[in-house]
């Protein structure tokens, strides 16, 4: 229960607090208004180009922004910096074997230096990746082996204000159709990610990933999952899906883990570090491949791109992760945030997801075209005003058709508050939602923003705009 849904209440009211305490503290500048405007113009408009020493509340990702622990920090100075065999290798080794079940692990120096390796050895040129919607790195680096990727997720993951509860599900019927078009062979394998970042951090189901396993088993297609999230995906199934209120989290990952083939892992984001990543596989032949791949793009198969003391602070993150009490209280806070502005009938993505609140711009600014930008224009209106960062998920991410040169109108037009790990405090919500609010307030005299500079790739991280 959230803090939220107890306040009000005379009697027996219990809030819940962080599991953590605070040990070293990082001052932030407290910014004026002048110098936000300032400092905006000079980033022209775009969240990403402004200096961190110029924000205030940073959620514009929860990727290596955790807080590690005082125990993560005693094991970067256990770090064995040795070329070949480092003893932090086997200790993340075991790490990965023990929580989340598979037989062999190849380290990284994040995730898609994993994702890379599984397209690389499991995609033939042609084949097709079906996958529960795309993600930016993932989808890129299946198409740079060869695949051709194709969406098989449930149709209410496209639909803001849908209400069920694993919107990250894969659409079973979709998946076989897509069987049926072009032959198990043509398959590479299915791409599964739990929780779905594009789609407002949505959970996938354990019916739904077993019920994918069985398909996948009578056609021989093996299962790779993207298990970023996997952990706060863990929590939501604990939360709702019947049978699993009594199983901890780790039991959950684990069983869930059991019906996949091997996974790939930015463990900036679940595991509690900021850098670092892996990949998990069940076939050794699948294992030696990319063992063999991994000398060559990250480094020696006992490091892969991470020094000793990364590798020992992952691996103690990624016990730490697996407590239920910590994920809970993450959750927790990314839902009393949520919550709030819920409240105040501020539009949002629906249900709360586990790592960000997704403000719908479209709703926010009926009045602006998607040509006006509405979400970069949000996420603009609110680093003016509080010097809180987020960033565009709209038609900016989007970028342009590369046939007709046009820009593509995604259904989606948000701005997202991610919240890093164990960071920030509840006070810092508060501060947070009221300046939402505050936009949301004046929103009727907002004017847009035009783009001004456009880069050719990626155009969200570098293009810039001023007032229309
Ligand atoms: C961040 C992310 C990745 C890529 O990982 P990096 O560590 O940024 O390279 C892959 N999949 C998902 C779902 C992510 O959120």
């Amino acid at each position: 229960m959230s803090n939220l849904q107890t306040m009000g209440q005379q009697h027996g009211r219990r809030s819940w607090a962080e599991p953590w305490k605070i040990k070293m503290v990082e001052p932030i500048k407290m910014t004026s208004a002048d110098d936000r405007k300032r400092a905006l113009s000079e980033a022209g408009y775009n969240t990403f180009l402004l200096r961190s020493d110029d924000v205030y509340i940073d959620l514009l990702t929860d990727s290596g922004t955790s807080a590690m622990s005082d125990r993560q920090w005693a094991g970067i100075m256990l770090g064995d910096e040795a070329y070949a065999g480092s003893r932090n290798f086997y200790h993340l080794e075991a790490a990965v074997q023990t929580h989340y079940g598979y037989r062999f692990v190849v380290p990284t120096h994040q995730g898609r230096g994993a994702e890379n390796l599984i397209s690389q050895v499991a995609i033939k040129r042609g084949q097709y990746v079906p996958g529960n919607m795309y993600f930016t790195t993932t989808r890129l680096h299946q198409e740079l082996a060869g695949g051709i990727f194709a969406d098989v997720i449930i149709d209410a993951a496209h639909d803001s204000q849908d209400l069920h509860p694993f919107k990250g599900d894969v659409d079973l019927d979709k998946l076989r159709a897509l069987i049926d078009k072009v032959g198990a062979d043509g398959i590479a394998y299915i791409s599964l990610a739990a929780t779905v970042n594009m789609a407002g951090g949505q959970p996938v189901s354990m019916a739904n990933a077993r019920a994918l396993r069985e398909l996948c088993n009578r056609h021989g297609i093996r299962v790779y999952l993207d298990a970023t999230r996997l952990v706060e995906n863990a929590y939501f199934i604990q939360e709702r899906e019947p049978g699993y209120a009594d199983k901890t989290v780790s039991e959950i990952v684990k069983e869930f883990c059991g019906y996949t083939d091997g996974a790939w892992m930015s463990a900036k984001k679940d595991n509690l570090v900021n850098i670092g990543g892996w990949l998990a596989l069940n076939h050794e032949d699948v294992f030696e491949a990319a063992r063999n791949l991994v000398v060559v793009y990250e480094g020696l198969h006992t490091y892969g791109g991470m020094a000793g003391r990364d590798m020992e602070a992952l691996a103690i993150g990624i016990e730490e992760s697996m407590s239920d009490d910590h994920i809970r209280a993450r959750i927790g806070q990314v839902r009393y945030l949520g919550e709030l502005l819920e409240q105040w009938s501020i539009p949002i993505v629906r249900p709360i997801g586990g790592h960000a609140i997704f403000l719908d711009a479209r709703r926010f600014y009926p009045h602006l075209t998607q040509t006006d930008f509405p979400a970069q224009t949000l996420a603009a209106e609110l680093y003016l005003d509080s010097g809180v960062r987020s960033m565009e998920r709209g038609i900016v991410s989007a970028g342009r058709d590369p046939a007709t040169g046009d820009h593509r109108f995604p259904k989606l037009e948000l701005t997202r508050l991610t919240i890093p790990r164990r960071v920030y405090t509840q006070a810092h919500m508060d501060v947070v939602a009221e300046s939402v609010k505050a936009v949301y307030d004046h929103r009727d005299s907002t004017r847009g923003l035009r783009m001004v500079y456009e880069p050719q790739y990626l155009r969200f991280f570098q293009a810039r705009f001023e007032p229309a």
